[in-house]
């Protein structure tokens, strides 16, 4: 798996019209504990959806950054973690790879 960048998967949000991830389940009470992609002038917005109380509070959804996301993929596919897999499957990431310039 190569690394990807944030308009790789800007690219693959939009095509697939994916607008929540789960990263985990939380694991005091199980929430799936979720990216949020909101398309936003061209490009897109990550927010965090941690769901229940656990650990963060008092607000569920809080602002987070597509970098953020990106270096969660590229330090677990270093290691072929199976998060990064996971990531590479649910975001469609082997078009990119199969066909780098294309659409
Ligand atoms: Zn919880």
């Amino acid at each position: 798996m190569r690394s990807m960048s944030v308009g790789d998967f800007e690219k693959q949000i939009k095509k697939h019209k994916i607008k929540r991830w789960e990263i985990r389940g939380c694991s005091f009470c199980n929430y799936p504990i979720s990216y949020l992609f909101v398309e936003s002038g061209g490009g897109v917005e990550v927010l965090t959806d941690t769901g229940c109380d656990c650990v963060v509070g008092p607000s569920r959804i809080t602002d987070y950054s597509m970098e953020g996301v990106i270096s969660l993929y590229n330090m677990n596919a270093e290691n072929d973690n199976p998060l990064a897999k996971r990531m590479y499957e649910d975001f469609y990431l082997s078009e990119l790879e199969e066909n780098p310039n294309g659409n």
